[in-house]
């Protein structure tokens, strides 16, 4: 059976000067609330972070381009594009 990754065909972009560090995106991920215990040490395993009171894009990798840290981010700063 053929595989498709579609980790890599999303980028996210967040608008730091939008973000407020309010961490719920980060909590809002599926991915970021589905890591075991063992994983959630390490920030590489995440999508999103916040890190010094703003969100950043820590592993895009990871990123299936679901949207749901779009809709949980009131002031609007994240955005996702189709990566070419
Ligand atoms: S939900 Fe939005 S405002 Fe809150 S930390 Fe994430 S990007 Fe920043
Ligand atoms: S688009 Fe989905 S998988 Fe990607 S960071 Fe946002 S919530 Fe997580």
């Amino acid at each position: 059976m053929k595989s498709y990754k579609v980790a890599n065909m999303y980028r996210l972009y967040i608008n730091s000067a939008l973000c407020v560090g309010c961490n719920d995106c980060v909590t809002a991920c599926p991915h970021n609330a589905s890591l075991p215990p063992e994983m959630r040490g390490d920030e590489k395993n995440y999508t999103i972070i916040v890190k010094n009171g703003k969100a950043v894009v820590s592993n895009q990798s990871y990123c299936d381009g679901c949207g749901v840290c779009i809709e949980a981010c009131g002031p609007m700063a994240i955005s996702l594009k189709v990566a070419r």
